[in-house]
Order: C-alpha cells, then structure tokens, then sequence
C-alpha cells in the first residue's frame, strides 16, 4: 500500500497509524509488519521525508554499553547485535546493508573520586549483562591513549567492544525499505490534531488529506511528542534542546583508533573520517525554540576548543570545518526513552523522549512496541521500566549516563 494507494483509493482507515517516520516510526513500522506476518494495514505519517530537522538525520549516530541503567545496557546490546547483522535481520535489500560500523569504543573520563564511584559501579553492571567494559587509572588510560593529559582523571571507563558509530541515515532507510516491502504505507502530510474519547483514539486530523481512523496510534514524534499528546489533553515532560555539533580538521592529531571520549569537563569528542566530530552541552541549556537550527557558533571557541586543548595538546591547530543543530527530545523528568501504552487510552502507544541516545535504541524499542501491541507484553527484551505510568506518577528512572 503506497503512499497513492491510501490516498487515491480515498482510504479512511488503517489498523495502526504511526505519526512521525524518523528511525523510532520506521523501526516499528518494520517490526510490527514483520512480526504480524503482513496482516495489519500499518501507515506512517510523515511531515518531511527530508527529515532536514528531525534528530535521525541530525545524531552522532553512536551506540555505547555504558550506561547507568541496567535497561539501557540491554537495549543497546540488542541494538549492536541488530546492527552487525543487519543482512541477517532485516534481510538483503537492493541498496545493500552496510552501516559503515566502526567499532572504536566510548572512553568516559571521571574528574572525581564520586565520578570515579559511579564509573565503578556501573562497570560492574554493564559486566553482568556481557559488555566489556574496563577500567582504566591514570597510568593505564597513558599507556593506552598516550595523547591523552591524564593528571586530573581520577578514573576512566573504556568499552573495548561492542560500541561505536554507524550510519544512522542507512539505518533508517533500512527500516524503511523493509517496512515498505512488508506493505507499510508511508503518507507524507502533517497531523494536525488527534481526537478521541472515553478512552480510545478515533483518528488523527491530516492538513492535506482529511482525517484518518485509527485502530492504533503510535506517537513517534520526536521533538513534536508532547504537542501530539496535548490534541488529546495529555501532558509529557518532552521538550526541544538545542545541540551543535562541530566537524573540524586537526592537522596535528592523527589518532584515527580514537574512541569517542566524553570528557568531565563538559565536552565529547570522537572521529570522523579524517576530521573529528565534537560537542557540548549548553551553559543555559533549557528549552529551544522548535524553529531555532542555527548553530551556537561561540560553543567551540568558548566551551570545547580550551577543554580539548587542556586534555589533548595535539588539537593545538584546529579549524571548524562546517557546523550543525540538532534537537534533543530531553525527558525533563529522567532524561530516559519514554515506552509503552497510555495508561488513560487503550490504544494509543508512545516511543518518547529519548535525550540524546534513541538511535541506538531503535532496533529493541521498535520491536518492544510492536510486541506490546500485537501480543499485549513485551517478549524479548522487557521495557517496563521505561513506562509511560512511571512519567504520570512523577517516579523518576533516571539515567545517569547522559552525553
Ligand atoms: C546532535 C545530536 C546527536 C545525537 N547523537 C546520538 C548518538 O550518538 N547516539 C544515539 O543513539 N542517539 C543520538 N541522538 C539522539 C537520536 O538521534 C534520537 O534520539 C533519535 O533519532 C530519535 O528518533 P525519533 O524517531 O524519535 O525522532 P526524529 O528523528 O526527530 O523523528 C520524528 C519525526 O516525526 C516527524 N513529525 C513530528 N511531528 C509530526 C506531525 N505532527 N506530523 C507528521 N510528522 C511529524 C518529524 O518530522 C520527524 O521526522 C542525537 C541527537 C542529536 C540531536
């Protein structure tokens, strides 16, 4: 069913919508056509398949073991497995399956001895769980990565396996291609309104095509999450941050084995080819305005370029090749992904909120929701943690591990 079909054949109807096709909308959209063999009559809405300004085609695009959270360990140890064997997963597709993985690792640095505590202890749960992350101090981080300064490090973290960067564009068009081959229909419009009552969403409201029933919703609109939700008299504590991102040339630092190093002292670094790619968090960082993708060019020389300099002498020459921003969805509550059904309506699902790290939770979140809506539970990886209930009730699950 494309695109034209829906439209033209004057549809009104299909058994699950999915607002918003970025990599969380795709991915389930896959999941769900493949999981139920075809049967569902399942289409996403998408405002711009351009995707110029959705958090997909604007991330980093790496995937780590390293984080605070049991949970987020074993949504990411799906997520790499996915994303190594791609061919296997999804199938072979005519533009081919490779993501470019490059498996170079995360090396987190702590300043502290706290910091050094919680590196400690979620080392010894990210171990549990089979990802192999070591600890390094401060004469084994030199030996390993001698162009680092380490004499302020108290400790340092480093993921020897099983983390990295992809290509996150080629993922999404994956799920995609997949979903369309499985007779996903992807409809290029806006929502502009979801009604609904006693419970049960009846549709969504479209600025081109009318309105379209809905035996099923997925919110899957990333920065837009909580507008969504509002159609319905919901609130979520989802918001836009602003993040820029720098790519720049260091003729003096060749060190294409670097890891992606995320420094105490507020920046994170990794390579991109023969450039590097960096960035940080704003000093006020709060709400952006959902229109604001101008890039806060002072970052670098205020911010990132004294910081990488102190920790790394080699990037003494440094020039800013071009510049980027993109938006977080920043669970203000937890800064954790936001999954599963709306307590207050039966049939309307979220994938939400996921702060900075959603896509490599793609691959397990997709297939989380699409168990959850075809066999009423999670089957494979169990995300109740991540409920929208814990969200209404104020219970913060907060991941410590934010970059
Ligand atoms: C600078 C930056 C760096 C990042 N780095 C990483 C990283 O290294 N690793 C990692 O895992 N994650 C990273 N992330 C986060 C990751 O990119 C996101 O969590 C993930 O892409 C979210 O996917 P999504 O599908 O929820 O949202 P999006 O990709 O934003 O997709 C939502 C889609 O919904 C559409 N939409 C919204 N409203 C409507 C509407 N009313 N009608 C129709 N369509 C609508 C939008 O057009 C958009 O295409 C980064 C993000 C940024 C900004």
């Amino acid at each position: 069913m494309e695109q034209d079909q829906l439209t033209e054949s004057g549809e009104t109807g299909v058994d699950v919508v999915i607002a918003g096709g970025g990599i969380m909308g795709c991915s389930a959209a896959f999941w769900l056509s493949r999981l139920s063999d075809r049967r569902l009559r399942i289409c996403v809405v998408e405002q711009d398949p351009s995707h110029k300004q959705s958090s997909t085609a604007l991330s980093v695009a790496s995937i780590r073991q390293q984080f605070s959270k049991s949970i987020n360990v074993k949504i990411s140890r799906f997520g790499i497995e996915f994303i190594r064997n791609i061919q296997n997963q999804i199938g072979k597709l005519p533009g081919g399956n490779d993501l470019a993985l490059r498996e170079n690792g995360y090396l987190l640095l702590a300043g502290t001895n706290a910091g050094a505590q919680r590196l400690r202890q979620a080392h010894a749960m990210q171990q549990s769980l089979g990802a192999q992350t070591m600890l390094l101090e401060q004469n084994a981080l030199k030996d390993r990565f001698p162009w680092l300064q380490v004499q302020d490090i108290a400790l340092a973290s480093f993921g020897q396996k099983d983390e990295g960067w992809f290509d996150n564009m080629g993922l999404l068009q994956m799920f995609r291609q997949a979903a369309r081959q499985n007779g996903v229909a992807f409809l290029h419009d806006e929502i502009i309104g979801v009604r609904g009552s006693k419970g049960q969403v009846h549709d969504v409201k479209l600025a081109q095509n009318g309105a379209l029933s809905v035996g099923t919703l997925i919110n899957a609109t990333g920065t837009n999450a909580r507008t969504m939700l509002q159609y319905l008299g919901e609130e979520i504590p989802v918001e836009p941050r602003k993040r820029t991102v720098f790519q720049i040339d260091a003729p003096n630092a060749h060190f294409p084995d670097a890891p992606l190093m995320v420094c105490h002292t507020g920046f994170y670094l990794r390579p991109e080819g023969r450039h590097w790619l960096c960035a940080t968090v704003p000093e006020d960082d709060c709400a952006a305005d959902p229109h604001d993708f101008e890039p806060a060019l002072h970052e670098f020389e205020d911010r990132i370029w004294p910081r990488l300099y102190a920790r790394a002498p080699a990037f003494d020459a440094v020039k800013v090749l071009s510049a980027w921003a993109g938006h977080y969805a920043y669970n203000t509550l937890d800064q954790n992904a936001i999954v599963g059904r709306h307590p207050n309506w039966q049939n309307l699902y979220l994938m939400n909120g996921f702060s900075g790290h959603g896509l490599q939770q793609a691959p397990a979140v997709g297939r989380g929701i699409a168990e959850l809506i075809l066999f009423n539970r999670f089957v494979t990886l169990d995300l109740a943690d991540l409920s929208v209930d814990r969200i209404l009730e104020g219970r913060a699950f907060k991941e410590g591990h934010i970059i």
